[in-house]
């Protein structure tokens, strides 16, 4: 019987995986990776690896998962040492928590390797911590993205439970999420960020108050994938930003 590992890869920036994950996918048989999963990752494994890109199976969302869960189980049950590496953490908005039930219901031994998560490591290289003694001492991390019917996003209470924050996957929705915001308590001077391709060399950065952030958005066209974070922390950047990239 062969097992899987679900593998965090990190945000983007290749030197931000873990040594756990690494030697993992040096060892890999199969590799089952997604769409935000830095490709030089791959260079380690095994040239006798079996390499599957997840991104390009269908677009419906659950047909795309049934196909992923069923070549996991597959592999394994084949003997196979498998990793499904997923961009950030695995279980952050990874999908990592279903597909370990999946393969807990198909008696598939599993392991869990955390990786570094987005939203925490773009405002890192964007200057700003997600908490600061003077700043913010609580953050949320929250999807922008809701399927109804499912566990809605509670903006009501977010608004002003915590000083930090962070939505996934917000660009489509930001004017509402924005919205959402300020009209249930959150004051539309609180400086907001918005980060795209975190941790890259493509990495882009546009802060604004809240009540303007849609505007300077359109403005320079920032795209996915992107970390909004919205927060007196984000103040820091205009001492925190770090101008050059750490590269070793
Ligand atoms: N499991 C991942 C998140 C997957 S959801 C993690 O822990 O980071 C996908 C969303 O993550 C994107 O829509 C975007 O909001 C965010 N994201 C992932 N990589 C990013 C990056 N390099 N820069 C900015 N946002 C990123």
């Amino acid at each position: 019987m062969g097992e899987v590992y679900i593998v965090g890869a990190g945000p983007g920036d290749p030197d931000l995986i873990t040594v756990k994950a690494l030697k993992a996918i040096q060892k890999a048989d199969v590799i089952l990776y997604d769409r935000l999963v830095n490709k030089q990752l791959l260079k380690v494994s095994k040239p006798s690896s079996l390499r599957i890109f997840c991104g390009e199976f269908p677009q419906s969302h659950t047909m795309k998962q049934d196909r992923i869960n069923q070549l996991m189980v597959k592999y394994a049950s084949n003997g196979k040492m498998v990793v499904r590496l997923k961009g950030g953490d695995p279980f952050v908005f990874g999908r990592g928590g279903e597909e370990a039930s999946y393969l807990t219901k198909h008696d598939i031994l599993f392991h869990i390797i955390p990786g570094v998560t987005a939203g925490i490591a773009a405002p890192a290289y964007a200057g700003i911590p997600v908490t600061h003694r003077e700043f913010g001492n609580s953050f949320a991390i929250v999807t922008g993205h809701q399927i109804s019917g499912k566990k809605d996003v509670k903006w009501t209470h977010i608004a002003t439970a915590v000083d930090t924050i962070i939505i996934y996957m917000g660009m489509k929705q930001l004017p509402v999420i924005c919205d959402e915001l300020m009209k249930n308590g959150r004051s539309g001077e609180t400086m907001a960020a918005i980060i795209e391709n975190g941790t890259t060399i493509n990495q882009k950065v546009v802060t604004a108050p809240l009540c303007h952030l849609v505007e300077e958005v359109k403005k320079h066209s920032i795209a996915n994938p992107a970390i909004i974070v919205i927060g007196d922390v984000v103040t820091c950047r205009e001492t925190l930003d770090q101008k050059t990239a750490a590269v070793f």
